[in-house]
């Protein structure tokens, strides 16, 4: 490809409303545009990138025998009813209305699409495994997209789904969605770990999460040295039982004015964070409930969500509170709580005394309070944050923590979609069973913010030979009509002719111009055809700064072939500034 004649229009300065390294760099390098919030086109460069994101992929999901489909991104809401996530999926599932009034949703996910399809064709034992995937646009509605094409809107995304008789046959498809999906980070060139995930939305009883590590993550992640790893949403720690405190204190109700936050009572009654008990209002599908934890932990929604088998459930507001509870935030307890509030008690509650709780007053507290005497807990549950430091739920070991960006999410939905939606098949013993599912997420477009945040330096992005753009930019900076601008355009046909993908900077740009843009465009190998072509030597340099040289052509060119393979074989930016876990 000529560059005088392409279109990849380069900025000097981002958007301020760019917040990331890659959101800047996708934008400054022509890569990417933004439309409206979380909604992208892709420019050419852009797209040549995500087309071979796209085919890594497809080549992984194809080698280990599952079958591309295509299904449609609007879909009725029918399927939503019958699965019962019309109205669980909550407000990121964008809801739209057709000319007849009739109800549709732009998927943000396809297990209704495909069970629906499948169930009423797909019915033997004899058919089974099957393992189908899809290559297309999803549209979620974001409360506040962000990160460019990370937390985008509308994205590329890669979803598959199996379908088995039995769990044993399920466990092998895993398995090998597993290795497929870390064979597509290799390729790529990634720094990566999984972790044990939470299920979310999609539900189901197991996943594993793909994470590209990366400081500017939005995930964070623990693991130990035994190889225990799993996001925050999900990561259990030992827990051990506090012994009870000795000194039982009598119950006391204080005064604390306009001390709502955990920070304000502490500082006013003169306790340890730890002495003090949150308590928080939670609203789900059909339920009230109220959450207590202590006040030094912080509560992970995601635990309590799968605890309670309700992905609806909500934390009241705090302006709303007082409308449930008739006591404004900051001060609800659980003493004297009415009984249609459950309480639900987090492991840190448990076997601490004389601690601080709301009194269901304004501006009070009670001090000394103690589950078993002064309220009961009838239901415990791990529901904190772990961090940095808890002990390992594995080996005890402090846990470590890093930061990475999701790409692969795979699930073990087990029979919540068949059962829901009947899909049942004709099993080898007689009678009908329904199909045990997994669902093997891959966010394509994401994938490409995710290489830059881990391979860039200040001048620009360093792509890994496996999704670049081009593979080598060949810089004229000699004048039109010179032997030098002759040999250039005689080495870009040769390099086309060879395999290679090409793309020489013929502007009239002046040559700070275009170094700048190569070093922003990031192609792998840059051959520069400069000053020293008098003395008839090329420069190489590959964009990572692990080889900077110059070959001798007064022989022709066939050294200078050799050495431009060498380079590009060995090219691994990845290992280059590694970021330690
Ligand atoms: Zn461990």
């Amino acid at each position: 490809m000529r560059l005088s004649s392409y279109y990849s229009p380069t900025l000097r300065e981002a958007p301020a409303d760019a917040d990331l390294v890659s959101s800047k760099l996708l934008i400054r390098g022509g890569f990417v545009r933004k439309v409206a919030a979380g909604i992208f086109v892709y420019l050419p460069l852009g797209l040549r990138v995500l087309k071979k994101v796209e085919q890594i992929v497809r080549e992984e999901m194809n080698s280990i025998g599952c079958i591309e489909v295509l299904m449609p991104i609007m879909q009725p809401a029918e399927m939503w009813h019958a699965s019962g996530r019309w109205d669980d999926y909550g407000p990121d599932m964008m809801k739209l209305r057709d000319r007849h009034e009739r109800d549709f949703a732009l998927g943000p996910t396809h297990e209704e699409i495909i069970t629906t399809t499948l169930k009423n064709e797909l019915n033997s034992y004899r058919q089974l495994p099957l393992a189908l995937f899809q290559i297309t646009t999803k549209f979620r509605d974001e409360i506040r997209p962000r990160f460019g094409l990370m937390r985008a809107r509308e994205f590329l995304m890669k979803d598959a789904y199996s379908f088995h008789a039995d769990y044993k046959c399920f466990k092998k498809a895993y398995d090998s969605f597993y290795a497929a999906y870390s064979m597509i980070m290799q390729r790529i060139g990634l720094r990566y770990i999984v972790v044990e995930a939470d299920t979310g939305a999609i539900g189901g009883s197991e996943s594993h999460e793909f994470n590209v590590i990366a400081s500017s993550g939005e995930e964070k992640l623990l693991f130990c040295n035994c190889g225990y790893a799993a996001s925050d949403e999900k990561a259990e720690y030992s827990y051990v039982l506090p012994d009870t405190e000795d000194s039982e204190l009598p119950i006391e109700k204080v005064m604390t004015p306009n001390a709502r936050t955990i920070e304000q009572v502490a500082r006013f009654l003169n306790v340890d964070n730890s002495k003090i008990v949150k308590s928080l209002l939670y609203k789900g599908r059909d339920s009230q409930l109220i959450v207590l934890i202590r006040g030094d932990q912080e509560l992970n929604e995601a635990k309590l969500r799968a605890a309670m088998g309700d992905q609806t459930l909500t934390l009241v507001p705090p302006e709303e509170v007082s409308k449930h509870l008739g006591v404004e935030a900051g001060f609800v307890g659980p003493v004297g709580l009415p009984d249609e509030f459950q309480l639900i008690g987090d492991l840190s509650v448990k076997n601490i005394g004389n601690v601080v709780v709301g009194a269901m007053e304004r501006d009070m507290h009670y001090i000394n309070a103690r589950e078993g005497r002064d309220f009961t807990i009838k239901r415990w549950e791990d529901l904190k944050i772990v961090r940095r430091g808890d002990p390992c739920p594995k080996c005890g070991q402090a846990l470590q923590e890093t930061r990475g960006i999701e790409l692969g999410h795979i699930f073990n939905l087990g029979t919540k979609y068949s059962e829901s939606m009947g899909a049942l098949f004709n099993s080898e013993e007689g009678g009908m069973k329904p199909f045990i599912m997994g669902c093997y997420g891959w966010g394509i477009s994401r994938t490409i913010s995710a290489v830059v945040e881990q391979l860039h330096d200040k001048d620009g992005i360093i792509w890994p030979r496996s999704v670049a753009p081009f593979e080598i930019l060949i810089l004229p900076l000699l004048k039109h009509g010179s032997d030098g601008f002759a040999f250039a355009e005689e080495l870009y046909y040769t390099l086309l002719k060879e395999g290679y993908e090409v793309l020489i900077d013929d502007r009239d740009a002046s040559p700070g111009v275009r170094f700048k843009d190569a070093d922003l465009i990031g192609i792998p190998l840059r051959i520069t055809i400069g000053r020293s072509f008098s003395q008839k030597m090329v420069e190489l340099k590959l964009r990572d700064g692990s080889a900077d040289l110059t070959v001798d052509i007064s022989n022709g060119t066939e050294m200078l072939l050799e050495t431009i393979k060498e380079l590009l074989d060995a090219y691994k930016p990845a290992e280059i500034g590694r970021e330690e876990a």
